[in-house]
């Protein structure tokens, strides 16, 4: 057989696939189908989904390869030049919801923003600097809720310091472990502030046991973690947290090059009315200028408005400096690394090439091997739960997406993203989930009217939500609908069959003595000969002396009706044991 080898950069399509493997689309879809996925002719595979692939059709000539991808943001760890300078360290806030990580933000930057939040989250990574003796520091502001892991793991990768808050008041939480475990995958620095010491009931020494038993040993007790007791609310010990924050800087010897081209991630991108992609992008290497041209992954543009992170004009934004830039021909994703390119052509041709070269950063509508061998892996009886996904911004939209694949079902659904997209529910929306029995969900996003008319018409649900783990809620609860409900069976009482007064198709009379238990009209009865079930009944009338009674008890002797659904040939010393069945709808 003739050998084949087909290179993959990063992702491909189902009718990319098909062409290369000879097969038709249709095919294709189907074998995905076989494996519980419904997948359409533009999905994106991923390298691992498509070597499944190819294996279970048994292609053995068919090679996979894996096409080198240009720019990916990976590799943002450059090797410095002697001429680098000291850069500010970018540091994130991290820690359990509620304590006290947006406080800790404001009253450093004096600024407001706690009331604001939909239900009090931080939505969006935002970033801010502060300037303390003459010295900057970048804070990203990372979300609260678990539910923006995604989002923080981006985050930390980012980040030189993690600043973990815990309450003193309430310990280590799942958040807190969590955000433990993002700065060590991401080889920031810990420091930890110990928040609401002003609190009745904080316990600093209980605190930090607490940490050492998560791996977080105290400097003062002999570990090398700093762990600065703080009051965010009323401004206690701060000027502690931020000289630890420099000083860790200054042992870490932060530094970036100034005179290479300027290169950086994308922290959040958006679309605005009127201004058209609007970009925040953390400088990392070199110095961004307005007119710049800049690449990142598969869109490019020239710089035409740059703002620092209160809004204010900047004409050059150096390492570790937060901008907000206009620009882009299209949204870049968020955790793109771009790069300044000397000139247009340039940034057309790489964008061409990073297009090519780069899966969808959104992921979301890709299907990966993970989703793949979780859907295999599935019973045959799996259901299958479809959503469409609608996000404000990049960011959110992979956050919900990831949010939704980490809800655990016991493998028992199968979570289908349609598709994800960035924008207001759409035309295109509804006709995709139309049929399908999908769910749209939009997150900070509108129903225009006639969309949720057509959705109403069509029958199709629309779901929008401004806090994360409301959203999340909600598609848990949709899951728990499908999910078959649990069956409960509670034995009641057993009888022996002493005499057998009528069998007939769908009925029996006969008669016995109650070893234990009870029995009732509306029990149901497993009939067991020699310890083996050989049908199933259901009593409808009990009887005592030929009276009607309400019940058998145990050591009683008396009659049964039973209905049965076919013909049962019960005979004397056969068992009848009593039970009842409840049908209790399941939670996850
Ligand atoms: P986040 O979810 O981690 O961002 O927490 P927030 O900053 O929103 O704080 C949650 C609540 O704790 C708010 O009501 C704050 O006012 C309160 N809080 C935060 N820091 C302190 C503190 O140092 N002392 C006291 N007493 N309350 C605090």
């Amino acid at each position: 057989m003739e050998e084949k080898t087909i290179l993959i950069a990063g992702s491909i399509t189902v009718d990319e696939l098909a062409n290369a493997l000879g097969l038709s689309v249709t095919q294709l879809i189907g074998e995905l189908f076989k494996n519980g996925i419904v997948a359409t002719i533009n999905q994106r595979l991923d390298y691992e989904t498509a070597q499944i692939i190819i294996d279970e059709l048994g292609l053995k000539n068919v090679k996979l390869e894996r096409k080198n991808t240009a720019t990916r943001t990976s590799d943002l760890h450059r090797e410095l030049s002697d001429k680098a300078i000291t850069r500010p360290p970018v540091v994130a806030v991290m820690g359990h919801v509620d304590h006290g990580k947006t406080t800790l933000l404001d009253t450093l930057l004096h600024k407001k923003t706690v009331d604001d939040e939909a239900g009090g989250i931080t939505q969006h990574i935002s970033a801010y600097q502060l300037k303390h003796d003459d010295r900057l520091i970048t804070f990203l502001d990372t979300p609260g809720h678990e539910a923006f892991a995604a989002i923080r793991q981006h985050g930390a990768m980012l980040t030189d310091i993690v600043i973990i808050v815990v309450a003193a008041d309430d310990g280590v939480k799942p958040q807190t472990v969590e955000a433990i475990n993002f700065a060590k995958t991401a080889n920031a620095k810990i420091i930890v502030a110990i928040n609401k010491i002003d609190r009745e009931g904080a316990d600093i020494d209980r605190t930090k046991a607490d940490l050492s038993n998560h791996g977080l040993q105290p400097e003062e007790w002999g570990g090398d973690i700093t762990m600065v007791p703080i009051s965010a609310k009323q401004n206690q010990n701060l000027e502690q947290l931020i000289d630890m924050v420099l000083l860790t800087a200054d042992i870490e010897e932060l530094k970036a090059d100034v005179d290479i081209p300027a290169e950086g991630l994308v922290i959040e991108s958006h679309m605005e009315t009127g201004k058209g992609s609007v970009v925040n992008l953390l400088v990392t290497g070199g110095e961004l200028k307005t007119g710049d041209f800049i690449v990142a992954g598969k869109s490019y543009g020239k710089i035409r408005t740059m703002l620092d992170w209160q809004g204010k004009p900047k004409g050059k934004a150096t390492p570790s400096t937060p901008v907000t830039v206009t620009g882009f021909k299209e949204l870049p994703n968020f955790g793109d690394r771009f790069a300044e390119v000397s000139d247009e052509k340039t940034a057309r041709k790489m964008a061409l090439l990073n297009a090519e070269a780069i899966a969808d950063e959104s992921a979301s509508a890709n299907v990966t091997s993970t989703d793949l061998l979780r859907m295999m892996n599935a019973a045959d009886n799996s259901k299958v739960m479809n959503v469409i996904v609608k996000g404000d911004v990049l960011g959110s939209v992979t956050s919900v997406v990831d949010s939704l694949k980490m809800i655990d079902t016991h493998g028992e659904i199968t979570l289908n993203i349609v598709s994800t997209g960035v924008g207001d529910i759409s035309e295109n929306d509804v006709y995709m989930a139309a049929g399908g029995n999908t769910i749209i969900y939009g997150f900070n996003v509108s129903v225009p009217i006639n969309i949720s008319k057509m959705a109403a018409r069509d029958g199709v649900p629309i779901r929008t939500y401004k806090v994360i783990y409301e959203l999340l809620d909600d598609a848990k609860h949709e899951m728990e609908n499908l999910l078959d409900a649990e069956i409960i069976e509670t034995d009641t009482g057993e009888m022996k069959v002493l005499g057998v007064f009528r069998t007939e198709k769908t009925s029996i009379i006969a008669g016995g003595e109650v070893l234990k238990g009870d029995v009732k009209s509306g029990y149901l009865a497993k009939i067991v000969r020699n310890k083996e079930q050989i049908g199933e009944a259901e009593v409808t009338s009990t009887q005592k002396e030929k009276m009607d009674v309400k019940e058998l008890v145990a050591g009683e002797t008396g009659g049964l009706a039973m209905r049965t659904t076919s013909k049962i040939d019960l005979q004397i010393g056969d068992r009848l044991k009593f039970f009842t069945r409840e049908t209790k709808k399941r939670t996850l």
